[in-house]
Formats: C-alpha cells, sequence, structure tokens
C-alpha cells in the first residue's frame, strides 16, 4: 500500500523517529475479559461483604469497565495527565505490553487481530479518528476481540498547532471512536511522540495518560527486514516495557510478519503480555 494521509510528513520525520525511537509512544491497556474479572470479583465481594461495598469498590480501581454499550479504559489516578513510558509492575514481573499504532487500517489490522488471536495476546491500539472513520467494521472487531483503545489524534499532525486545533484533533477521535465501537479511553499517544507541539498539554489537562513507549520496533525504518524488528524488540525488552509498532499509516507487512517471532521470543524470555490500562493499573 502506498496511500497515506501523513504519508508526507511522516517520511520528514522518519530519520528523527529512529533518533528518538526509545521515546516512541506507548499506551497502557486492560482487557475486557480483565474487567469483567475484576467486575466479577467486585461483586462477589460486596455480596460477601454488602456492608463494605463501597469502600471495596474504591480499592480496586477498576483498569476499564463495561456496561451495557460502553467500555471505558483507565488509568491508575497517578498515571492520569502524565506521560509515561513505562509500567512499574510489582516485583518486576515480566509483563510487557505491545502497542500498535495508526489504525485501523487493512488488511494489516486484520492480519494482526489473527495473529494476536493465535497466541492469546491483547495489545493496545492507538487510532487515528480518520482510520476509524474509513474502517469501522475493523475497529469494532479489535474492541470485540479485546484489545484496548487509545487515541492518536484524528490527522496524526507533527507541527505546531492551536490549543484549539489540539482539542479538535483529540475530541474528534474521541467521539468517532465512542460513536464506532462504544469506547472510552483515558489513553492517548501523540503523533511521533512529539511532546511540544500542542497535543499532550491539551491530552494532560483532560486527564488523559500521554503514553509514550519504552522501546520500538523501529518498524517504520524503510530499509529494515523484519528480522531487525524483531531483535529490536527481543534485545530491548524489560518487564513494565511498552513496545512500539504499527498496523497503519503505510505497508506494514514487514510488521505482520514480524510480530509472531516478537511474541514467541518475549514468551521464551518468560514475559507475559498485557494491555497498556493493566499495565498501568497500579
Ligand atoms: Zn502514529
Amino acid at each position: 500500500m502506498t496511500g497515506s494521509y501523513w504519508k508526507k510528513s511522516k517520511h520528514k520525520f522518519i530519520g528523527i523517529t529512529i533518533a528518538a525511537s526509545l521515546t516512541a509512544c506507548a499506551v497502557k491497556p486492560t482487557t475486557i475479559s480483565q474487567l469483567q474479572t475484576n467486575q466479577n470479583n467486585n461483586e462477589t465481594q460486596a455480596a460477601n461483604v454488602t456492608a463494605n461495598k463501597e469502600k471495596i469498590q474504591a480499592k480496586a480501581p477498576l483498569k476499564s469497565e463495561k456496561t451495557d454499550n460502553n467500555l471505558v479504559f483507565y488509568v491508575h489516578n497517578k498515571y492520569q495527565g502524565k506521560i509515561v513510558y513505562q509500567g512499574k509492575p510489582a516485583n518486576q514481573e515480566k509483563v510487557i505490553a505491545l502497542t500498535i499504532d495508526d489504525g485501523p487500517w487493512e488488511p494489516t489490522t486484520s492480519q494482526m487481530l489473527d495473529i494476536l488471536k493465535e497466541n492469546n495476546v491483547k495489545a493496545t491500539f492507538f487510532w487515528v479518528g480518520k482510520a476509524v472513520k474509513q474502517n469501522p467494521e475493523i475497529a469494532k472487531r479489535v474492541v470485540a476481540e479485546g484489545h484496548a483503545i487509545g487515541n492518536h489524534t484524528w490527522n496524526h499532525p507533527y507541527k505546531r498547532m492551536s490549543p484549539t486545533t489540539a482539542k479538535s484533533e483529540i475530541e474528534k477521535t474521541a467521539d468517532i471512536i465512542y460513536k464506532t465501537t462504544g469506547v472510552k479511553t483515558s489513553l492517548f499517544r501523540p503523533p511521533g511522540g512529539y511532546l511540544n507541539n500542542g497535543l499532550a498539554a491539551y491530552a494532560k489537562s483532560q486527564k488523559y495518560a500521554v503514553v509514550m513507549w519504552s522501546q520500538t520496533s523501529a518498524d517504520t525504518d524503510p530499509r529494515a527486514k523484519p528480522q531487525v524488528f524483531v531483535k529490536n524488540v527481543l534485545r530491548d525488552a524489560k518487564p513494565g516495557g511498552i513496545v512500539l509498532m504499527h498496523d497503519g499509516g503505510g505497508d506494514r507487512s514487514r510488521t505482520v510478519t514480524a510480530l509472531p517471532k516478537m511474541i514467541a521470543g518475549l514468551k521464551q524470555q518468560g514475559y507475559r503480555f498485557v494491555t497498556v490500562p493493566e499495565l498501568l493499573s497500579n
């Protein structure tokens, strides 16, 4: 695929993106199943100790919350309005979050969903609003399969913008995500990882966690082979890590090729996969 609505500006930033790869975007995921588990746990506790119901719920903040027609992805209070590069798992537990930016995008998003499902891995997708509008069915599938969602702006802009534009980029995207999938999210990732163009400032003002990344596959490098993406990820893996890769914004077939090997390699290193809301739940 050669068509990309932000390809032109993206090319200009490839060098910077690679140089700044350790500061790329990352998000915290929470899965529906875990959410439901939390809710069930809470409900059980509440049933057992009715008098303490409110206290219990207050003590156990949900990473996400499912009601009839919507799903909300949360992070712990301490991450709200903050820039986050990685989680801090208790006892340095080997948990890691895969984050996938710039979709929904076909055919790559569907291909990656198939791989994630085969491996029983939940990831976190940072969506571009314009892409959600163009690909609503695949967006619905991502949510239905239990992955977490973050906001990645409407147009994927890099340059400095007015506060009004920054607000519009994020709010329009939040609206299309909600209208398409019923999801509300407190995760935001700035395009290109740029923190000083007005987007992160607005996101922080709205208590989003500005999710960067602790390691990147560097899959935006147009020359690199898939095995290099795998090597990058396996080399830099660490407990609480947030891994950056892409399913949209261009031809991501190399990332699709690399993904099963990344997952296998991380599993071999002893990692368990979590979503960003899960990772940032404490
Ligand atoms: Zn992006």
